[in-house]
C-alpha cells in the first residue's frame, strides 16, 4: 500500500496524506509502528515484527542496542554538537579505530552524515586528485539521492531530473545468474564482460576518468555479488587508466558480510572507502577513508567539502561505539557462522520451493531470487509481491531490491544480533508464505 491507499482505522493515514510529501518508490508498511528493541519492531496493537531489513541495512546490532542508547544519552548530555571548525575527541578516536579495522594504506577519515553524502565527498575527492571528472559505475549501482551520487546510481530513477551531472558512464553489472556472457560450457565470462565493458567506457569517454565507484555487493539492485576475482580485473582496469576505485560499503561494511568489509573477500584495496548506513546502527553516521597521498594532494588543493554535521561529537561517539562493539563481540564471526545459518536455510527452501531461482550473497547479506520458472528465468514480481505480504501478516518484515525488470529479489539481511531462533522462526514464516502464495499466483 501506498500512503494513498491504506485503509484507516483511526486519523493516522488522514493526517499523513494531507501532511507528508510522498517519496521513492516502495510505500508504506500499513502498520504504524510504536517501539523497535532488538530484532524486532512493534506495531500500535504490540504486535511484534521481526526485522530481517535491519531497518533497511542499518540497524546492524539491532534496534536500540543497550551500549548505542547510551552513548547517545551520555553525548547529547554532554558533548551534543560543536561549530564545524572544533574538533572532539570521539572524531579523532573513531577516526584511529577504523583504521585499525582497514589495510594500512586507508588511514585518513572525516565523519559526515549520510551516505549519499559521503559519497558526494569521495567523487570531488576523486576529481580534485585526478584533475578528471568522468565517473564510471556498475547499470543496477546505489550510491543515493544527491546530485553526483544520483548521476552514478541506475537502480532507480533517473528520468526527470536532468541534466544529471556530465561524464557519468557505465559497464554492465556482472550478475551470474542474468549475465549473457557466457563461456561455452554456460559458465558466467565475467571477464569477457568486464573487457567489453571497458571498451565501451574508452569509447565514449572524452579522456577524462576520474574513478569507478562499485558496491562490493550490489545491494538495492538486486543483491548481486560479483564472481570471486572480479574487483581484482576492475582494479587493473582502474589503474590502467589513472582511475581511483572507490568502493561503497554502506550496507556491506562492517562485519555484515561475515569479513570487516567486503572488499577483502576480492582481495583488492580501494582508494577511497565510503561507510554509512552500518556506521551509525540506526543513526545518520557516514565516514570517507582514504590514503595519506590522496588526501594531502586534495589538501593542497584545497579539499572543500562542508556539512552542518561534518566531525560531529553525536554522530561520532556512536560510530566509535559500534566499531568497539563489533570489535569485542568478534562480530565477523558471528556474521559467518550466522550467515552460514541462514543460507543452509534457503538452500534447503530452494530444494522445496520451485519459484526459487536462485540464492546469492554472503554472510548475514543474502537475496532470493524469485522466478516464475527456474528455465525462462521469468521474474515472479507479483509472486514476490505476495510472498513479502504473506510474510508480514505472519510477523516477517522482508524487502524487495529494485533491479529494474526484475522485482522479485528478497533482500534477507537480519541485524548481526540476531539469535539463532529468531532466525529460524523467520525461515519457518518465509517458507509458509512461500507455500501460501504459490496457491494462488
Ligand atoms: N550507497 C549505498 C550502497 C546505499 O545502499 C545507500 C542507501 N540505500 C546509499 C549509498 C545512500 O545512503 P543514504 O540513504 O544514507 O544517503
Amino acid at each position: 500500500p501506498t500512503v494513498d491507499t491504506v485503509r484507516s482505522t483511526d486519523g493516522f493515514w488522514d493526517t499523513a496524506r494531507r501532511h507528508l510529501i510522498r517519496y521513492g518508490p516502495a510505500g508504506f508498511i500499513p502498520s504504524i509502528i510504536e517501539r523497535a528493541e532488538g530484532c524486532h519492531v512493534y506495531d500500535e496493537n504490540g504486535r511484534a515484527i521481526l526485522d530481517f531489513t535491519s531497518g533497511q541495512m542499518s540497524s546492524l546490532l539491532g534496534h536500540a542496542h543497550p551500549a548505542v542508547v547510551e552513548t547517545v544519552s551520555r553525548s547529547i548530555a554532554t558533548l551534543d554538537h560543536l561549530f564545524s571548525g572544533m574538533l572532539s575527541r570521539p572524531v579523532v578516536d573513531l577516526a584511529e579505530a577504523l583504521s585499525d579495522t582497514l589495510p594500512a594504506q586507508l588511514s585518513k577519515t572525516m565523519i559526515l552524515s549520510t551516505g549519499g553524502e559521503s559519497n558526494e565527498a569521495a567523487i570531488k575527492m576523486a576529481k580534485l586528485y585526478t584533475g578528471k571528472h568522468e565517473i564510471v559505475s556498475f547499470d543496477q549501482s546505489y550510491h543515493g539521492s544527491t546530485h553526483a551520487a544520483g548521476a552514478a546510481t541506475y537502480s532507480l530513477s533517473r528520468a526527470g531530473y536532468g541534466p544529471l551531472a556530465p561524464g557519468n558512464l557505465i559497464i554492465t553489472t556482472p550478475n551470474s545468474y542474468r549475465s549473457v556472457f557466457r563461456t561455452a560450457d554456460g559458465s558466467h565470462d565475467w571477464q569477457a564482460e568486464l573487457d567489453f565493458g571497458f571498451a565501451m567506457v574508452d569509447r565514449q569517454s572524452v579522456g577524462s576518468l576520474a574513478a569507478f565507484i562499485a558496491e562490493p555487493i550490489l545491494g538495492t539492485g538486486g543483491l548481486i555479488p560479483p564472481p570471486d576475482g572480479y574487483f581484482a580485473a576492475l582494479r587493473k582496469k582502474c589503474d590502467e587508466r589513472g582511475m581511483l576505485l572507490i568502493i561503497d560499503e554502506a550496507q556491506t561494511g562492517l562485519c555484515r558480510t561475515g569479513d570487516w568489509y567486503a572488499f577483502q573477500h576480492q582481495g583488492v584495496v580501494p582508494d577511497i572507502l565510503t561507510l554509512s548506513k552500518t556506521l551509525g546502527a540506526g543513526l545518520p553516521v557516514s565516514a570517507v577513508v582514504t590514503s595519506d597521498e590522496i588526501e594531502a594532494v586534495c589538501s593542497e588543493r584545497r579539499f572543500m567539502f562542508t556539512t552542518t554535521h561534518v566531525s560531529d561529537p553525536l554522530a561520532a561517539a556512536v560510530g566509535l561505539t559500534v566499531v568497539r562493539t563489533l570489535v569485542e563481540g568478534e562480530y565477523d564471526a558471528v556474521a559467518r557462522r550466522m550467515g552460514d545459518r541462514l543460507r543452509r536455510g534457503l538452500v534447503e527452501l530452494q530444494e522445496r520451493h520451485d519459484r526459487i531461482g536462485d540464492v546469492r550473497g554472503r554472510g548475514l547479506f543474502q537475496g532470493v531470487e524469485l522466478v516464475m520458472d527456474r528455465g525462462t528465468k521469468e521474474p515472479a514480481d507479483d509472486f514476490g509481491t505476495a510472498v513479502t505480504a504473506a510474510c508480514f501478516e505472519r510477523g516477517l518484515h522482508l524487502n524487495i531490491a529494485q533491479m529494474p525488470g526484475v522485482n522479485s529479489i528478497l533482500r534477507i539481511a537480519p541485524p548481526l544480533t540476531i539469535s539463532e531462533e529468531s532466525l529460524d522462526t523467520g525461515l519457518a514464516i518465509l517458507d509458509e508464505a512461500l507455500t501460501v502464495a504459490r496457491k494462488h499466483a
